[in-house]
């Protein structure tokens, strides 16, 4: 590292300075003209220009970071969600009103350039857009992060609908190249696998790998929002090994070659689709013991530097495990202590527990990840050694505690016996970390009484809460300019980074002219939207219609098939003149959901809302009061116009089941009303907003567990509610499958007979929530009332404050301002 920073000045803040830098990166990096240049040129040379704005913060928060080293927070994920990063580093940089007027002066238009970037799509859903918000909040705060995770090739997939039936095609998301990363190959790590162990006459245990590949950084920039800071995201590659390619071109054959690198660098090519039931794919495991043995190499060697006193370890990082996937840093650090370093075994494992803390993120048992003994062992024999110690001096702790009580010392092992003997990683995370998190209040208390029990008896002090939350940068300011410029006209612009001050909004609830200018901008949100679905999917909506919109990924336990007998109970009331589409409330139900290519029954449900939408939308009298929109590939440049636009926010999941959803924020935060059921965060959003702006529904968590354990009988609410029988006959009657009974005949089946996530049983409570909606929303007045009311206290669900709970409760790292 350098002592000085070379004195290039960044270009000038204004608009002189910034269109002499565009017009330069046109020229000179992209290599064409303002005449010649594609809209893909066009928007390199901005990315690149808003780049350069960013770069020296970039350089001088690393040099800081390596001169006065401070305690600092490793976010390590497998997923992270970015979103487009143009808008962000725009709004991070104080560049958006120079970009726009720069831009203009060469005749260009900032809006079309922005469209012409491709988001990463290195996530599933939630889990990774969480990680993508923390960093951004990191940031903001002034924290010495980094975030660690994969450079997937291909992403998740992309959505395109045939005859309404999903197909997915590969997401090639660095086609058209990205401005956003900077490959760093002079500090790849290599990564082995296989082989087996050797003992030496001294008792230490070598590992005799059979395999490695090249792990190679792209760092990501994670600008704070206008404080001077640029934390890194860095993600990992992975290449053949050099060595590697030499041998096999010294004999000379090429296939053999080129065989060897395609196989070393399927370890990144694409993002496993989640489908809540862990796979036991040999390329996840090695994906995640890649990137994770890249990253602790990476901190350890590259920023601690090689001669660093480990003990210390503790005291400079916290490793965030987020969820699962990263576990095997675990014995990793193990590892990297005992074996290479020759730290005895009882202090390397008091060092690695205070660097780890866990979040986990589900509740469904099947969702919990384990590897198979034997593949662990073929994979990474040393690992598997490691965690077999890990696992006896635990269990003889707990039989230390609780006496010997094999049914307890079985229930909590490690190493589960069947159906096969293999590795619970989040036991594994419960026994080798400080902390363990869940990710909203009833979620945490969930995982402490049922999923996590037996650790959080054994070792209560460990398990905390942190509620999650969302980027107010990227999901308000960004995403809403006419709520965030109201806001900002009414309380002033310090809510970007203190969303609790949204609470001054409060007394403008009963202000009706600012009523009236939020409605007004409601209403443009939606014609920002319409203007979307028309152009990226050619379907029309009716801006003057409620939106109510259901978007997330597609899973039983969100219950999507709620939302759809809603929808064809309607239809039936309306086709059948039960309802006068002239008097109803007119809604647009609109839909986005990604559905994992192998789970058929979400698949089935894709089909099932596609076609009553085509039903629905092509029949003369119901089209008048309700349509349906579902517009495929659902993302986060699709969330960012769809959740402003929303009047009506589903969060129906049956209660228990959903950790704490992230959506359900991001939709208070920007004025919709939420009808949801007492699950996850939508618990303490109804808290915080009011039972008067909340429209509350379903089972609770002890009541739906009981009458699991009582024994559930989903037919009986078929039988005796006339309803919802004609609902599930309608679509067991081929109506909306051209009189074909046979299509959507397993949905049907599967909720008379099983039913597992209860929606007939909470059917009834749903219609009748969707009736008080549809009356307070006549009452236009009361509601603006309400979605005034709604974002005025959704402060909390900033992940900022997420953050701050995370750094008080866990990390305890602090700000460190970069000097500017
Ligand atoms: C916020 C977000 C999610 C999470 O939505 P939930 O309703 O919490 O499941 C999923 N996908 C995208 C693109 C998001 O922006």
């Amino acid at each position: 590292m350098t002592e000085t920073i070379p004195p290039i000045a960044s270009p000038e803040l204004n608009v002189e300075g910034f269109t002499r830098q565009y017009l330069r990166e046109l020229t000179y990096t992209q290599g064409t003209t303002l005449e010649r240049a594609s809209t893909n040129d066009k928007y390199l040379a901005l990315a690149r220009t808003v780049r350069s704005y960013l770069m020296s913060r970039w350089n001088r928060t690393v040099t800081q970071e390596f001169r006065k080293p401070a305690r600092a927070v490793a976010y390590l994920s497998a997923e992270f969600l970015l979103g487009r990063q143009l808008d962000n580093a725009l709004i991070a940089s104080g560049l958006e009103e120079i970009a726009a007027e720069g831009l203009a002066s060469l005749g260009l238009d900032l809006d079309e350039l922005r469209a012409a970037e491709v988001e990463p799509g290195l996530g599933n859903g939630g889990l990774g857009r969480l990680a993508a918000c923390f960093i951004d909040s990191l940031a903001t705060l002034n924290i010495p992060a980094v975030g660690y995770g994969i450079r997937y090739e291909f992403g998740i997939f992309r959505q395109t609908f045939v005859d309404g039936r999903q197909v997915e095609e590969p997401d090639n998301w660095l086609d058209n190249g990205s401005p956003w990363e900077i490959a760093r190959p002079e500090q790849e790590v290599e990564v082995s696998f296989g082989g087996h162990t050797e003992v030496g006459p001294d008792g230490t245990t070598t590992w005799v790998p059979g395999w490695s590949v090249l792990a190679v950084p792209y760092n990501y920039m994670v600008p704070g929002y206008l404080n001077g800071r640029v934390n890194t995201l860095r993600l990992w590659s992975a290449r053949a090994t050099h060595a590697f390619d030499l041998k096999i071109f010294n004999y000379g054959d090429y296939a053999e070659a080129v065989r060897a690198q395609t196989f070393a660098e399927n370890i990144t090519k694409v993002l496993y689709p989640e489908d809540s039931t862990p796979q036991g794919k040999e390329l996840r495991l090695q994906q995640q013991y890649f990137f994770v043995a890249a990253s602790l190499r990476d901190f350890v060697e590259r920023v601690l530097g090689p001669d660093s006193d480990l003990r210390e370890l503790p005291e400079r990082i916290t490793f965030q495990l987020n969820d699962t996937h990263p576990v095997i840093a675990i014995p990793e650090l193990m590892r990297i202590l005992v074996d290479l370093k020759g730290v005895p075994w009882d202090e390397a494992w008091a060092i690695t527990q205070k660097c780890f803390a866990y979040t986990c993120h589900t509740l469904l048992p099947e969702a919990l990840e384990v590897w198979p003994v034997e593949l662990l062992s073929r994979l990474l024999p040393r690992h598997m050694e490691i965690i077999y110690r890990i696992n006896d001096e635990f269990l003889a702790q707990v039989r230390a505690k609780f006496g010997n009580d094999e049914m307890l010392v079985r229930r909590m092992s490690i190493i589960a016996e069947y159906p096969e003997r293999a590795v619970r990683m989040a036991y594994l995370a419960s026994v080798g970390t400080f902390k363990i998190n869940g990710v909203a209040e009833l979620h945490s208390q969930l995982l402490r009484e049922k999923v996590l029990n037996d650790f959080a008896v054994f070792a209560p002090e460990k398990f905390t809460n942190v509620t999650n939350g969302v980027t107010p940068r990227r999901f308000v300011r960004l995403a809403n300019p006419g709520l965030s410029a109201l806001i900002t006209e009414a309380i002033g612009d310090g809510w970007v980074t203190d969303l609790g001050r949204l609470s001054e909004l409060e007394p403008f609830a009963d202000d009706a002219e600012f009523r009236r200018r939020f409605r007004e901008i409601k209403r443009s949100n939606k014609d920002r939207l319409v203007t979307l679905l028309k152009n990226r999917d050619g379907i029309d909506i009716d801006p003057d219609t409620m939106l109510d919109v259901m978007v997330k990924r597609l899973h039983e336990y969100k219950r999507q098939l709620l939302k759809v007998l809603h929808v064809v109970a309607q239809y039936d009331r309306l086709k059948s003149g039960e309802l006068d589409p002239a008097s109803t409330v007119h809604r647009t139900v609109v839909f986005g959901a990604k559905a994992a290519p192998g789970y058929q029954m979400a698949k089935e449900i894709i089909a099932l809302i596609n076609h009553v939408g085509a039903r629905v939308n092509g029949d003369p009298v119901v089209s008048q009061a309700l349509r349906v929109a579902f517009p495929a590939n659902y993302n986060v440049t699709v969330a960012e116009t769809l959740v402003p636009a929303a009047d009506l926010s589903e969060q129906i999941s049956l209660a228990g089941k959903e950790a704490s959803g992230t959506g359900n924020m991001k939709f208070a935060l920007n004025g919709a009303l939420t009808v949801g059921t007492d699950d996850g965060a939508n618990v303490e959003i109804r808290q915080l907003v009011g039972d008067d702006n909340f429209f509350l529904f379903g089972l609770t968590e002890p009541e739906a567990s009981a009458i699991q354990e009582a024994g559930y009988h989903p037919a009986a609410h078929y039988e005796q509610n006339p309803g919802l029988r004609r609902a599930l006959d309608l679509i067991a009657s081929g109506e909306f499958s051209g009189g074909d009974r046979s299509v959507f005949e397993p949905i049907v089946s599967n909720l008379l007979h099983e039913d597992r996530f209860m929606v007939l049983a909470d059917y009834q409570s749903y219609i009748d929530a969707q009736e008080r909606v549809d009356a307070y929303y006549r009452d236009q007045e009361a509601w603006s009332r309400s979605t005034v009311l709604n974002v005025a206290r959704s402060g909390f669900f900033s992940s900022d404050r997420s953050m701050q709970d995370y750094l008080d409760r866990i990390w305890h790292a602090k700000p460190v301002p970069v000097e500017l």
